[in-house]
């Protein structure tokens, strides 16, 4: 880590938190709320996250006293964590669902809700029940409007929002001892010039590394600054092994990365290879798509499978016959109906002459989540050597806490945050 001196010297605060996605935002808010002093500090326009780009929804369980329900949200998050789940943390944050998805509607989030005023939960890929609550198929979107909203209205002296402000190093209390804890941080103003901002908690909330790989469904942010900083930092980095591969980004050629939420697959849509689809369509009327679905050699879900095992099998399918994509179908559901549940998808197709219903949809695994990052305890706070490291904290995408173990269930991410 280099010694910046010429850096100016920026008004200490309480707390930074370096970013403002889900968990950025959520977490500034609350300590501005508790009387700190916070800079929050993000390098593009404060939307700029993936959050922001989420679809499905976010898993939770919302009777407490539900234990059956519980049980199985549970077992969900274990087995596609690969048994690999911290089982603690598992547990500590399905029980916690209600009430954080609550604080969320708190702050202004609206999930959807059918004509008799409960909410239309979804399911997806590795859920056994129904437990996904969303906002159509931009539920990011919506969660991120409701806490930027929130957050610029509680802007004052003592909480500031800095845009197109990069973070760029951790500021160690004494050089090369990572022990002694981080003090602040090194940020790169929108003019290009490096500020020195003192604080007596850093937080990081940079989110995934979806960048560091040719295919992801990832935002340009997604860079893995926050895992850098804190391993330059010498704080303990952990899992960086498991990078969760989507099956569904769209697969048509120089275009921005897109994700088909996993939730059309929980409303009926079909995994199919070229071939397969050939083979459904010469067959009769009404054959059961699913039977022709190669999915089904990979797993008793089919094409409900959890994420690993579906991006593998897609995978070993390209290699074995060249072809250069797979294919969604959803030409045996009411399209009326998809395109109610989808919107969002359904446009961004059609922009590219595709109709969601009728026509089949091209795509392929890309990189997703990044599973592992910076190591923390269960309150967050960044570890050196398996040590509480002092004044540094990981949130949200960034930090590993074990609740995914090799594999993150749909739709826990923005439930962890
Ligand atoms: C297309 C897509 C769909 C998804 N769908 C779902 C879903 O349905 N359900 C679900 O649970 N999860 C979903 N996920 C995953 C989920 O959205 C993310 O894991 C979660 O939103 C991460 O939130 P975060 O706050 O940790 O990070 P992000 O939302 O990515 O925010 C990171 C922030 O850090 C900032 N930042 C990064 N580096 C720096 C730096 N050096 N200096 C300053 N600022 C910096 C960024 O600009 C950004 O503001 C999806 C992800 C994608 C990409």
């Amino acid at each position: 880590m280099g010694n910046m001196d010429s850096a100016e010297l920026m008004t200490p605060v309480d707390v930074i938190v370096v970013g403002s996605g889900i968990a950025g935002l959520f977490l500034a808010h609350r300590c501005a709320s508790a009387g700190l002093k916070v800079a929050l500090v993000t390098k593009k326009a404060i939307s700029t996250s993936s959050t922001n780009w989420a679809q499905g929804g976010i898993a939770g369980v919302l009777n407490p006293n539900d234990s059956g329900a519980l049980a199985t949200h549970v077992t969900d998050t274990i087995a596609s964590g690969a048994g690999l789940c911290n089982e603690e943390v598992v547990h500590s944050v399905v029980a916690e669902a209600a009430d954080r998805i609550r604080d969320l509607e708190k702050h202004g989030v609206r999930f959807d809700k059918g004509e008799d005023g409960e909410y239309d939960k979804a399911r997806e890929g590795g859920h056994s029940d129904r437990r996904i609550l969303h906002s159509k198929d931009a539920t990011g979107a919506e969660i991120e409007r409701a806490l930027t909203k929130r957050a610029k209205d509680e802007m004052d002296s003592d909480f500031s929002i800095n845009e197109n402000w990069m973070a760029i190093d951790l500021i160690l209390r004494e050089y090369g001892n990572p022990s002694a804890g981080i003090c602040g941080i090194w940020c790169l103003s929108p003019a290009g010039n490096v500020h020195t901002l003192p604080a007596r908690a850093i937080v990081l909330a940079t989110g995934g590394a979806g960048h560091l790989h040719r295919a992801t469904t990832n935002p340009a942010i997604a860079t893995g600054d926050g895992v850098g900083m804190a391993y330059r930092a010498g704080a303990d980095i952990k899992d960086m092994e498991f990078i969760q591969f989507h099956p569904t980004s769209l697969a048509i050629s120089d275009t921005k990365p897109f994700l088909i939420t996993e939730a059309m697959r929980g409303h009926g849509a079909i995994l199919m290879t070229k071939s397969n689809y050939s083979d459904w369509k010469i067959t009769d009327e009404g054959a059961n798509p699913e039977n022709f679905s190669y999915m089904k050699d990979y797993s008793p879900l089919g094409s409900l499978g959890t994420r690993d095992i579906v991006a593998r099998a897609t995978d070993t399918e390209l290699k074995r016959s060249g072809d250069r994509n797979v294919i969604l179908v959803t030409e045996h559901l009411d399209a009326t109906d998809l395109r109610h549940h989808f919107p969002m998808i359904a446009n961004h197709l059609s922009s590219h002459g595709i109709s969601l219903g009728p026509d089949p949809i091209p795509v392929v695994p890309a990189a997703h989540y990044m599973v592992g990052g910076i190591a923390v305890d269960e309150i967050g706070r960044a570890l050196v050597n398996g040590v509480k490291m002092s004044g540094l904290y990981a949130i949200g995408e960034v930090a590993c806490t074990g609740l995914h173990g090799a594999n993150r269930l749909a739709s826990n991410s923005l439930l962890e945050t």
